[in-house]
């Protein structure tokens, strides 16, 4: 299958004087899936429904396989879009709700129904055909709900918050399903969510969004190890922001002073002077805990610990109340630290960290 690719070129959205999507442009190559990631009210949504044609943009331009599809109505840009709530009709039976799409496209009685079976055997749910959607679980009314979406073969697939109402176990499942069949059928896909483990698992590169404007895209280990701003380091993964002061810039080093007192050295970064005020970003996983002291670490006291998967993650304080989260691994042995006595914190070897300057 050749598949689409999908533009989405300068596009801006205003309800009233508010700029809900702003001068957003994004290439989806073709078979690739994307995922908008930001915070509730960022525009998502917008531009999802701009994508789909139900919300008409007030600037820009959607291209579909290179051809622009602004003047299309919705149910003629061959776009197939799976909702959050599923959005079934709870009247008709599942081959009836599948076949919706099919039916006002037009096709034969015989055509329409093999291609039901088809579309029920991809999600793997062939012989439900003739219940309602009140009769399935919520994992099968999604996939039902896929089924019709990729009945119609379309160009391009949306995915709104498609696994936000189902619990845990099934929506991995189900990231997985849509996954698989993504790739199968070579769809060029974008996925809306606000969970960044969610885009970090489905999706092949990651679209950070900020109140209305992409922030950064890239791969999800692009978008991890080197975010480009504040919002998208604080955004993705867990943070220890910590204030200091560059003490000395050379073209070749940084040195930075914590309040917390440590002194790092970092490598150049551009446009960072002495006396510039910073705040760096360290991840829980790029510090360490001592029970003694060693160059460039910490006093902090401890706090809680919680034990995540393969993790224990403490909760630390330094001596000016700078509150900080530590990762250590299982396997380290740490988790039966004494949370009582002093400890302190420092860098793991050869981590980079981000710095970003406070104004
Ligand atoms: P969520 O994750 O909560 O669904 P979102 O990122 O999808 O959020 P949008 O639904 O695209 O965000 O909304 C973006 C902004 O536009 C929000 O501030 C919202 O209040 C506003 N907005 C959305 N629809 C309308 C509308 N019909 N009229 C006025 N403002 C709107």
């Amino acid at each position: 299958m050749p598949g689409y690719t999908l533009d989405i070129e300068s596009v801006t959205h205003r309800y009233g004087d508010f700029h809900a999507v702003n001068d957003v442009s994004l290439s989806v190559e073709a078979g690739e899936i994307i995922a908008l990631l930001g915070p509730s009210g960022c525009g998502k949504t917008t531009l999802l429904r701009i994508i789909a044609g139900f919300v008409s943009q007030s600037l820009g331009s959607v291209m579909v396989g290179g051809r622009a599809i602004d003047n299309l109505r919705p149910n003629q840009r061959n776009i197939g879009i799976v909702f959050q709530n599923y959005a079934l009709f709870p009247h008709l039976t599942v081959a009836q709700n599948v076949a919706y799409g099919l039916d006002a496209k037009g096709g034969s009685r015989a055509k329409v129904k093999e291609r039901v079976r088809e579309c029920l055997d991809i999600v793997q749910l062939p012989h439900i055909a003739d219940r309602y959607p009140k009769q399935l679980s919520g994992g099968q009314q999604q996939r039902v709900a896929l089924a019709r979406a990729i009945a119609i073969e379309p160009h391009i697939l949306l995915l709104d918050e498609p696994f936000s109402a189902l619990d845990k176990n099934l929506r991995l499942d189900m990231q997985i399903e849509i996954k698989r069949l993504q790739r199968e059928l070579g769809l060029t896909a974008i996925l809306v969510t606000h969970d960044q483990e969610e885009a970090m698992s489905v999706a092949d590169r990651i679209a950070v969004m900020n109140q209305g404007r992409i922030e950064q895209v890239g791969t999800p280990s692009t978008i991890y190890d080197d975010p480009q701003t504040l919002f998208v380091n604080n955004f993705i993964g867990t943070t220890n922001l910590i204030k200091g002061n560059v003490i000395a810039a050379s073209p070749e080093l940084l040195e930075v002073e914590l309040d917390a007192g440590v002194r790092l050295e970092l490598p150049a970064m551009n446009g960072l002077a002495t006396g510039q005020r910073v705040t760096v970003s360290v991840r829980p996983e790029q510090l360490a805990l001592s029970p003694q002291p060693g160059d460039a670490s910490w006093p902090v006291k401890l706090g809680l610990h919680m034990p995540i998967g393969p993790t224990v993650i403490h909760q630390a304080w330094t001596q000016d109340g700078v509150e900080l989260k530590i990762t250590v691994a299982r396997s380290e042995n740490q988790s039966d630290i004494d949370t009582a006595l002093p400890h302190w914190c420092g860098l793991r070897p050869e981590v980079s960290l981000k710095i970003f300057p406070i104004d």
